[in-house]
């Protein structure tokens, strides 16, 4: 069920896809499989091989196009689909539909980053550390707009600022949630450590400003 969107946007996507364009088409939808996505970005492109080395970029297999005859596709959903949709330049999807629920009163968020194997990294003036496979959890706050703040984290090709932006091209981004005022960034930093039982394992990362030994958490299970 495809709701959200008009007959000429419609329309538009099955065009580009029939000529061999790569094509974006984003609509609300229910899924009884997927209660909590309710939208879907629809990737397409009848050029087979194109879609493929498309996909692939993304770490998306070839076995998950949606083969139909006419409009072979990707269905794109959750955080892989914001994070496609915010490299492909297409912001205007994620506006248009507000993805995900993501509270723009707060001011603090964590960042689920997942390392699939061991790297050793140069992060700024910091230092070389090395990561283990697992999951990372960065911590960050935003007074203002924290909804470009996440996009900005999301983007993998950007210019180096923050530790985590050295970080950030060498995972997958899982999950990410946002915060209210209630605990500052340091203190729910700590319950979160609590919480996952995680370690800090690269000290001073993202921690410049406090006295906290890491803003940076690392779980290794995943
Ligand atoms: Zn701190």
């Amino acid at each position: 069920m495809a709701f959200g969107i008009n007959r000429k946007e419609l329309a538009t996507w099955k065009e580009k896809v029939q000529k061999g364009e790569l094509a974006f088409l984003t609509h609300y939808w229910i899924h009884p499989k997927f209660p909590e996505n309710k939208t879907v970005t629809k990737a397409g492109c009848s050029d087979i091989g194109k879609l493929v080395r498309w996909g692939k970029q993304y770490g998306l297999k070839e076995e998950w196009i949606d083969r139909r005859p006419e409009y072979p596709h990707f269905d794109l959903i959750g955080i892989k689909q914001v994070e496609i949709l915010f490299q492909e330049g297409l912001e205007s999807h994620i506006e248009k539909f507000r993805l995900p629920s993501l509270n723009e009163q707060h001011s603090f968020y964590a960042i689920h980053l997942k390392i699939f194997e061991k790297k050793l990294l140069q992060i700024g003036k910091l230092g070389t550390y090395e990561f283990p496979e697992g999951t990372y959890i960065y911590i960050g706050s935003a007074k203002r707009n924290i909804r470009a703040r996440i996009a900005r984290h999301i983007k993998k090709v950007k210019p180096l600022r923050w530790h985590f932006d050295y970080l950030r091209p060498h995972g997958e981004i899982t999950k990410f949630e946002t915060f209210d005022n209630k605990l500052d960034e340091c203190t729910r930093c700590k319950q979160l450590k609590e919480m996952y039982q995680a370690k800090e394992i690269v000290k001073g990362f993202g921690s410049s400003d406090c006295r906290c030994q890491s803003h940076l958490l690392y779980i290794p299970r995943w």
